[in-house]
């Protein structure tokens, strides 16, 4: 059965002891029938959350109640976790959450999946129990919604983008017509979904496979123009041929300038920080930059960051791989940040009065560290210092 092609099924077999209906679902079902390696084993259970919990806990299995609301919880068996969810049914929606009550029905878990690929599920025995043809949409490259796709839609407008996702990975150049049609008729409803949703399904589309047609496709459907006002595959498209890294935020940067993409979408600090630090303007690095020009970049930003605005200045400039660029990134990454060797206590210890006039004085004498390609020393800086304090050289440190 598909179950021998699982490197290590011990965890599964005690779980399939204790839980003896239990199935394999959504994702590791379609990855075991397309034989590549399977990412997380979820199973679903006729069993109450709270039974299931209690048959897990009795046998000493460790349970972590992730979305126990939502029938969740997730096993943690020789460190490696299963989530393990109770058959669901959906009494009804508000366009964006699923109100969720408990069933014994295998179909009806299945009919609120979202995709055939993705609602099959697998028992103890290895058999596939498919009641929507995923297992020939599978073969045969099609990505399409159980169900009406309109209705499913409005159910969850997430799905619209789940669907590229997936249609990029599993689809052909052709996406289902139908589904098409539907995503083209509910496709206002993108926009009433949460930041959060829309910002993570998009950064997984951004490093999935086929992503300039996946892009069009979503032009198509009149999708990309709703979440990103000011896409610019051509832009993307330039990165992607100078071979640059698979990094969502690297392509989102490329993609769009928005000003406040970040902001809009919800992301993280630091991942607002990077987006930022693409958009700032300063000098730019080039091939070509002598050292002390990579030094004060270096001082002045995050590595991450310096290599993000190669990548994106290679882009406009030239749209193709290309050696002198990967030295350039290669000469930044094996140098050591410089650190201006000097603080305002420094000021202090060498006799000034306290005042705003250490401040002054002490960014003056960084302008001229940065200026000197921020080579000069401590004592170079602290000499420096004195100058700019108008204390003369031979002031002994106290
Ligand atoms: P991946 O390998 O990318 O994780 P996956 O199929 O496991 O793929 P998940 O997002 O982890 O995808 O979702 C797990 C399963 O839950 C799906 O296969 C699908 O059956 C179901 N599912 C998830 N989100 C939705 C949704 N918004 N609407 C309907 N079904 C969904
Ligand atoms: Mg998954």
């Amino acid at each position: 059965t598909i179950l021998d092609a699982l490197p290590d099924r011990t965890g599964l077999d005690r779980l399939w002891h204790l839980l003896p209906q239990a199935r394999l679902v959504g994702g590791s079902v379609r990855d075991l029938l397309r034989g590549v390696a399977v990412n997380d084993l979820d199973l679903a259970t006729p069993e109450p959350p709270e039974i299931v919990q209690k048959i897990l806990q009795d046998a000493d299995i460790k349970v972590v109640p992730t979305g126990l609301s939502h029938g969740t919880l997730t096993a943690v068996i020789d460190r490696r976790p299963y989530e393990v969810t109770t058959l669901r049914r959906d009494d009804r929606t508000d366009g964006r959450r699923a109100v969720v009550s408990w069933t014994q029905d295998w179909r009806e878990d299945a009919s609120r999946r979202d995709f055939t690929i993705n609602a099959m599920s697998c028992d103890s025995q290895g058999q596939i129990h498919d009641f929507f043809g995923g297992q020939e949409d599978l073969h045969a490259h099609r990505v399409r919604f159980v169900g009406d796709p309109a209705r499913r839609i409005t159910e969850d407008a997430l799905r619209i983008l789940r669907f590229f996702r997936f249609d990029a990975r599993f689809g052909t150049e052709t996406p289902d017509l139908e589904a098409m049609t539907a995503i083209r008729s509910k496709a206002a409803l993108v926009e009433t979904l949460s930041a959060e949703r829309v910002a993570s399904e998009l950064l997984r589309i951004l490093i999935g496979p086929r992503l300039l047609q996946n892009l069009a496709h979503m032009r198509e459907a009149d999708i990309l123009s709703r979440l990103l006002p000011q896409a610019h595959e051509h832009r993307l498209a330039r990165l992607l041929a100078c071979q640059a890294p698979h990094d969502a935020l690297l392509r989102l940067g490329a993609l769009s300038d928005e000003e406040n993409l970040a902001q809009r979408l919800r992301l993280s600090n630091k991942q607002a920080e990077r987006l930022a630090s693409m958009r700032i303007p300063m000098p730019e690095l080039l091939p070509a930059a002598p050292d002390d020009d990579l030094r004060r970049a270096r001082a002045d930003l995050p590595l991450e960051s310096l290599l993000d605005r190669t990548w994106l200045r290679q882009a406009d400039k030239l749209g193709a791989p290309d050696p002198s660029w990967n030295a350039l990134r290669n000469r930044l990454e094996k140098l050591p940040r410089p650190v201006f060797p000097l603080a305002g206590r420094d000021a202090l210890q060498c006799g000034a009065p306290p005042g705003p006039q250490i401040g002054a004085a002490l960014k003056q004498v960084q302008g001229w560290w940065r200026a000197e390609g921020c080579r000069p020393d401590r004592n170079a800086c602290l000499a420096r210092l004195k100058q700019a304090l108008g204390l003369s050289p031979n002031d002994a440190e106290r």
